[in-house]
C-alpha cells in the first residue's frame, strides 16, 4: 500500500537529460524547464528527489531509480522529446505504474503525441507547458496539484491511521476479554479442582480425628481441657460447651495441647471469653447486690409495716395514765366494734344464750361502738377525796350515820356516792386534768364487761368462774358463805368491799367488772330500751326515773355479776355497794 510508506520525498523529478543539462559542460542549459520547476519546488517547500548526474549504472542504478520512486509521493514526468526519446522513459513510467504511483505529465511540446506517452497519460491530467505558455501560470497550476494531492493524501493516511488506530484498540481490548475469560475459567476449574481435594482431605481428616477419638477412648481418655475457660469437654466434642471455642480437630487428643493451631484464635477467643466473664461476673454481682437490696426492701417495708401497725395499735391501745393530785388513773383502750348485747334464755343454741337471764336482758341485739378508753379500776377512795376532798365516812353521813360502812381505805371502791355526786366529781376531775371524762354508756360497760373485741364469751367479766374475777357475797366476807343468799348472814361475815385490783382482770385488763360494787351508768335505765334503741353508740332512753347499774356487788349473789345483768336505782341514793367507773372518748 502506497500510504503505508513513509515518503522520503514529495515528488520524483523524471526528465530527459536533453532538457536540463549541456551535454558537453555538464551545466543546465539556461532557461531549461528543470531548472524552472526545482526553483518554484524550492520556493514553494515541495521535495523533490532527481538525478542531477544522469549516469547510467546499468542495473544497479535501475534499482536505486526504482527505490526513490517508491520513496516519492509524486511521479512527476517532464514530457519532451528529448524524454521520449530516452531510452529511460519507459522503464521508469513502468516502475511509477506498478508502485501505482500518482502520475502527473508535465507537457513541453508535441511529444504527447507520441504513442508511448499517450499511452501512459491516457487518463492523467497533464500540465501542458508549451504554445502561448505562461511559466508563472503553469508552475503555480503544478505546485496547486501536487500540494492538493499532498493534502489529500495526508488526510487519507490520517484517517486510515485513525481507523487502524481504532482497530488495534478494538482488537486489544477483544484479547484482552479473552484473556479474562481465559484466567476466570482456568481460576473455577482451580477451585473446583481445589474443593474436590478438600472434600477428599476433610473426609480423610475426619476419619482420622475419629479414629483417633476411639483410640483415646480406648486406652481410657474420655476428656479434653478448653485452653480458653479450662473447662473440661468429651473427646470428641467440636467446641466447648461453655465458652463456645472451636476445637482444632486433632486439639488436646491425647489431654494435652500436643497439636498446635492458630494462635490468633485461642488469643481473640480468650481476649473474648475475658470479657464476656467480666460482664457476666458484673451482672451477677449487680443481681446480688439487687436481690440482696429487694430483701432489704422487704425487711424494711415488713419493719415499716410493723412499726405503722404498731403505731396504730399503740395509739389505740397504749395505756393513757393521766395524773391526778399526786394519784394517777389508768385508761384502758377498748377498741371499738360491733358486738350483741343482752342475754336471751329461750334458744339454748342461739345467739347470748343464758339460762340465768332475766326479761331486761333481751332482746339479743346487735350493737356498734367507736373506741373509747375506761377506767381500769373504779373509782378509788383516794381519788375522790384528792378530787372532791370528803371521805367515803362524809359520804355516808349523808344518807344516814348509822349506816354500816363498805370498808375503808385509799384503794378502796368509793360508795356512798349518787348519780348527781359522780357528775360533779367528773366535772371537777375534768377541770383539774383538762379532760372530758364522763361516766360509761350501759352498751359501752356491757362491751368492756365482755371484753371487747379481745372477748371470749365469758358468763362473768374475764371468767366463767365468778370468785376468779369477782367480789360478791360468798367471798367478800371473814368466812367464805354458802348455800342461799341471806342478808343477815352476809351482815354476821362482816362482808363487804375490797381494794380494787385484788382478782384477775379481764380480757382488756380492767378489774372488778363483775362485783365488789355496782357501777353507776350514764343512761337512764328502762326495761324495754333493746327493743327500741339505734344500733350505733346507743346512748339510753332520752328520759327516766332511775339510772343503770351495772356489775353486782360484794352483796349479791352470782346472777346479778353476769355481764348482761341490768339494774336501775334513783339518781340521788347512795349505798355502800354502788360506785363508778370512768370512761374518756378517744
Ligand atoms: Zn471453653
Amino acid at each position: 500500500m502506497e500510504n503505508s510508506i513513509d515518503y522520503k520525498s514529495d515528488v520524483f523529478i523524471s526528465y530527459g537529460r536533453k532538457d536540463y543539462k549541456d551535454e558537453v559542460t555538464k551545466e543546465p542549459i539556461p532557461g531549461n524547464v528543470i531548472s524552472v520547476i526545482k526553483k518554484s519546488f524550492d520556493e514553494n517547500g515541495i521535495t523533490y528527489w532527481i538525478d542531477e548526474e544522469g549516469i547510467s549504472l546499468g542495473n544497479h542504478f535501475a534499482s536505486v531509480i526504482a527505490e526513490r520512486i517508491r520513496e516519492s509521493m509524486i511521479f512527476l514526468f517532464v514530457c519532451s522529446r528529448n524524454f521520449v526519446a530516452s531510452k529511460w522513459v519507459d522503464r521508469e513510467l513502468g516502475v511509477a505504474d506498478e508502485f501505482d504511483k500518482h502520475i502527473i505529465p508535465f507537457i513541453c511540446d508535441d511529444s504527447y503525441k507520441d504513442a508511448k506517452v499517450v499511452m501512459y497519460t491516457a487518463s492523467l491530467d497533464r500540465i501542458e507547458f508549451f504554445g502561448n505558455f505562461n511559466p508563472d501560470k503553469e508552475m503555480k497550476k503544478l505546485v496547486k496539484t501536487i500540494k492538493k494531492y499532498k493534502e489529500e493524501l495526508e488526510e487519507k493516511r490520517k484517517k486510515e491511521e485513525e481507523t487502524l488506530r481504532q482497530k488495534q484498540k478494538e482488537e486489544e481490548e477483544r484479547k484482552k476479554r479473552e484473556e479474562q475469560a481465559r484466567k476466570k475459567k482456568e481460576t473455577i476449574k482451580e477451585i473446583r479442582h481445589l474443593a474436590t481435594d478438600y472434600r477428599v482431605h476433610s473426609l480423610q481428616q475426619e476419619a482420622i480425628v475419629q479414629q483417633l477419638h476411639e483410640m483415646n477412648l480406648s486406652i481410657g481418655i474420655q476428656t479434653k481441657e478448653c485452653p480458653v475457660c479450662k473447662n473440661i469437654s468429651p473427646i470428641d466434642s467440636i467446641f466447648c460447651e461453655k465458652c463456645g471455642f472451636l476445637f482444632p480437630p486433632l486439639y488436646a487428643i491425647d489431654g494435652n495441647a500436643r497439636y498446635p493451631f492458630d494462635k490468633r484464635h485461642l488469643a481473640v477467643a480468650k481476649k473474648n471469653y475475658d470479657a464476656i466473664t467480666l460482664v457476666k461476673n458484673e451482672k451477677d454481682n449487680l443481681e446480688k447486690k439487687v436481690g440482696e437490696l429487694e430483701k432489704q426492701k422487704i425487711g424494711l417495708e415488713t419493719e415499716l409495716e410493723r412499726v405503722k401497725l404498731q403505731f396504730v395499735s399503740d395509739s389505740v391501745r397504749q395505756d393513757l395514765i393521766i395524773p391526778v393530785k399526786g394519784l394517777s388513773i389508768v385508761m384502758k383502750p377498748v377498741v371499738g366494734g360491733s358486738f350483741w348485747m343482752g342475754a336471751q334464755k329461750a334458744d339454748p343454741s342461739g345467739q347470748n344464750y343464758d339460762s340465768e337471764a332475766w326479761g331486761d336482758e333481751e332482746r339479743v341485739h346487735k350493737v356498734t361502738l367507736s373506741s373509747f378508753y375506761m377506767s381500769e379500776v373504779v373509782v378509788t377512795q383516794a381519788l375522790w377525796k384528792a378530787v372532791m376532798g370528803t371521805t367515803v365516812g362524809q359520804q355516808r353521813d349523808k344518807a344516814n350515820p348509822e349506816w354500816p360502812m363498805g370498808g375503808e381505805g385509799g384503794e378502796y371502791p368509793m360508795y356512798y356516792v349518787n348519780w348527781n355526786e359522780c357528775q360533779e366529781f367528773i366535772k371537777k376531775l375534768n377541770v383539774v386534768t383538762g379532760k372530758s371524762f364522763r361516766l360509761p354508756t350501759e352498751a359501752e360497760w356491757e362491751y368492756a364487761a365482755r371484753g371487747g373485741k379481745k372477748s371470749l364469751g365469758y358468763k362473768y367479766s374475764g371468767s366463767n368462774t365468778i370468785g376468779d374475777v369477782a367480789w360478791y357475797w360468798e367471798n367478800s366476807g371473814d368466812k367464805i358463805l354458802f348455800g342461799p343468799w341471806n342478808s343477815d348472814t352476809i351482815e354476821k361475815n362482816n362482808c363487804k368491799t375490797h381494794p380494787v385490783n385484788c382478782k384477775k382482770p379481764n380480757e382488756l385488763g380492767l378489774y372488778d367488772m363483775s362485783g365488789n360494787v355496782w357501777e353507776w351508768c350514764k343512761d337512764w335505765y328502762e326495761e324495754k330500751y333493746y327493743s327500741q334503741g339505734p344500733q350505733d353508740n346507743p346512748q339510753g332512753p332520752s328520759m327516766g326515773s332511775r339510772r343503770v347499774l351495772r356489775g353486782g356487788s360484794w352483796s349479791n349473789y352470782a346472777r346479778p355479776c353476769r355481764v348482761s345483768s341490768r339494774y336501775g336505782s334513783d339518781p340521788d341514793s347512795r349505798y355502800n355497794y354502788i360506785g363508778f367507773r370512768l370512761v374518756l372518748p378517744q
